[in-house]
Order: C-alpha cells, then sequence, then structure tokens
C-alpha cells in the first residue's frame, strides 16, 4: 500500500490554512543538500485561471530551499499555437499568470530550450522518447499537478503531467502521432473557424466539407476543443493507444529518477478542460484538497477516487466521454507506479 497524504479544502481556521499543508507533504520529500531540483508545474495558457496557484509553488520552493536544494522551476513548450509554443513566449505568460524570480524566489527555466527541441533520448518498451533535457539532467523531480479533466486522457494529473509536460516537442510528437481526429460533418455548420484556429493548416474546406490533412496534423487536440459544435472525435482505438504512450513516456521519466521524485496533486478549481486551453471554464465542482505522494500512479487514482466520491459520478467521463482509468492501468502495468494506497489525512 503506498502512502498518500491527504489535507482537505475544508478549512475553518487559520491554522488549517491550505498553504501550511505545503510544508507537512515537503518534510516526507527525500531531497539532499545541493541537489538540483527541478520543480515541474503547468503554468497556465494566457487567459487561463485555473492552474496551480502561486502561492503553493512558492511554498513548494521555500520548502526545497530550506532542505539544502537548488530549485528551479519548469515546464515545456507546446505542440500547438497559443502563448507557450517557444521559451520566449511562455516565460512571458508564466510571469503574466504570477510566474517569475521575483514572485518564485528561483529561477524559472523552459526545459526543453528556446523552441522545444533540447532534449534527451531514453528508449523504453523498444520506443524512444524524447526527454526536456533541463528535467534529465536534474538529481531530484518534485511534479506538481492541478487535477483536472482533458479532452484525450479523461482527466489529467500526475501522469499525464510527468508523460507530456516533461518531453520536448518531439516526445510530445511521439504520443501525441496516435491521436488524430476524426470528423463528424453531421454536426458541422461550416463556419470555418477550425480552418484558422488549426495550427499546422491541416483542415481545409472542399466542396462544403471540411477535411483533415493527416500527414500535417500533428494530433495536438485543438480542434476537439475549439470547435464548438463538438465534430471532431477521437476513435476508441487511438484513445487506447495515446493512454499507452503516456504510460510509457512516464515510465522513461521514472527510469531517470526513480526514488528522487515526489508529487503534489491540487483538486481546485476542478474545470472540464485543461490548462492548456486559453479559457478556464466554471469549474463542475467544489475544491477537494491537496495530495501527496511518492507514488504517480497512486496519487492519481486516490484523486480520481475523491472526485468521484465527491461527485457520485464519474464527471470526467460525463464530459469527454474518455475513460481516465486507461492511462492509470496502463501506467500500473508498465510500473510506472501502484493503483492501492492508503490515504493518510493531515
Ligand atoms: S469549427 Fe466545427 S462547425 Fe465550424 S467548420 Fe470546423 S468542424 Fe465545422
Ligand atoms: S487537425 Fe486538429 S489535432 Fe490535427 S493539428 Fe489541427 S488542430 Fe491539431
Amino acid at each position: 500500500m503506498v502512502e498518500v497524504y491527504f489535507k482537505s479544502a475544508d478549512t475553518p481556521f487559520a491554522k488549517d490554512a491550505l498553504f501550511l499543508a505545503i510544508e507537512k507533504f515537503m518534510e516526507k520529500a527525500n531531497i539532499n543538500k545541493n541537489e538540483i531540483v527541478a520543480v515541474k508545474l503547468h503554468m497556465g495558457e494566457f487567459g487561463n485561471v485555473g492552474y496551480v496557484r502561486p502561492v503553493f509553488v512558492r511554498k513548494v520552493v521555500d520548502a526545497i530551499k530550506k532542505k539544502g536544494g537548488k530549485p528551479f522551476i519548469t515546464d515545456t513548450t507546446t505542440l500547438y499555437g497559443g502563448k507557450r509554443g517557444n521559451a520566449i513566449d511562455y516565460l512571458e505568460t508564466a510571469s503574466v499568470n504570477g510566474f517569475n524570480l521575483a514572485s518564485m524566489n528561483c529561477p524559472i527555466i523552459i526545459a526543453d530550450g528556446l523552441f522545444g527541441n533540447d532534449e534527451e533520448i531514453i528508449s523504453v518498451n523498444g520506443s524512444k522518447i524524447a526527454i526536456a533535457k533541463a528535467i534529465f539532467e536534474a538529481d531530484y523531480l518534485v511534479v506538481l499537478s492541478h487535477f483536472k479533466g482533458h479532452g484525450m486522457a479523461g482527466f489529467g494529473g500526475a501522469i499525464k503531467n510527468l508523460a507530456m509536460g516533461c518531453c520536448s516537442k518531439n516526445g510530445k510528437l511521439w504520443q501525441h502521432e496516435v491521436t488524430k481526429p476524426l470528423h463528424d460533418s453531421s454536426k458541422c455548420i461550416l463556419c470555418l473557424k477550425c480552418t484558422k484556429f488549426c495550427p499546422a493548416e491541416a483542415i481545409y474546406e472542399e466542396n462544403g466539407k471540411i477535411k483533415i490533412d493527416y500527414e500535417k496534423c500533428r494530433g495536438c487536440g485543438a480542434c476537439l476543443v475549439l470547435c464548438e459544435n463538438h465534430c471532431f472525435y477521437l476513435s476508441e482505438d487511438s484513445v487506447k493507444k495515446f493512454h499507452e504512450r503516456l504510460a510509457i513516456a512516464a515510465k522513461a521519466i521514472m527510469e531517470i529518477f526513480k526514488e528522487k521524485v515526489f508529487f503534489i496533486n491540487f483538486l481546485m478549481d476542478i474545470t472540464p478542460r485543461c490548462d492548456c486551453c486559453s479559457f478556464a471554464g466554471r469549474p463542475i465542482i467544489n475544491d477537494i484538497g491537496i495530495l501527496a505522494s511518492k507514488d504517480a500512479v497512486a496519487i492519481d487514482k486516490a484523486s480520481y477516487d475523491l472526485v468521484l466520491k465527491e461527485a457520485k459520478k464519474d464527471i470526467f467521463y460525463e464530459e469527454h466521454k474518455i475513460d481516465g482509468k486507461l492511462q492509470l492501468e496502463k501506467a500500473k502495468i508498465l510500473g510506472v507506479g501502484n493503483m492501492e494506497y492508503k490515504l493518510i489525512k493531515i
């Protein structure tokens, strides 16, 4: 049974303040003096407001410094359009969203370099995974994840943050090459917006029908989120393959860090979609709290169970028609972590 620590969002008194839990959680992280610690965090797309709040991240940074570690906050560039596609745009967006040297008291380094190609290749299960170099080179990894819905993974938490979040553009492309969408023309009103927002210019109109050029498509999923008529969708087979690739990429990161990794999941502002969207949307459930563990699968399973318990149904499946448990099962089979956990309330 893996230990998963839980601090409820129910905070009736000052002594229960949520950010105080971060100090207690971080006592469990086996960080040594002078170790370079990558604090992996999605700092939010420009316009999104659902990402992990800066005050929690600062608390993590302070706790690492107290242990003598040398933290830096990090994330990787994206595959799609938006304001995080290269390191300059990302650092500007991060600063607007509250993450900079002054507020965090540590450097922010975009781990896959200026254009997302700074990488190291790791072989796992016969696949070559491109890992963002600054993450690869760190001594210790602390993974901070906003637990919320996700259009391709059902939900996004620690596994998704490890897998997609720690890879360079090539690593992301490999995971996304199995998620090229299908198009349902019966729902389409031919507004042609998708032909403009596809970052690969893969969508076009021909003889009154929307077509996808699969040679160009990167499988980024932007069309799944942005078409207001929900015309784009994934086949069951591509969802399964995507979850399998997520698990393989997560395994690659775990091969690098082994025991030198710690996870914190934030079950707050639980939005239907991920923080890559340029909007957050209304949370679909009340805040639940914060969890911490040394095991990515256990913390995601515990997070998922708590959301289902609070909602009394699978709100992620209801939203996306994708079973998020698939990523847990695939990750468990590959040895990323364990499903069995013991919830310890603090
Ligand atoms: S955005 Fe959606 S509704 Fe508009 S043309 Fe594209 S597929 Fe059709
Ligand atoms: S067609 Fe959709 S999934 Fe493919 S690149 Fe364009 S927006 Fe991304």
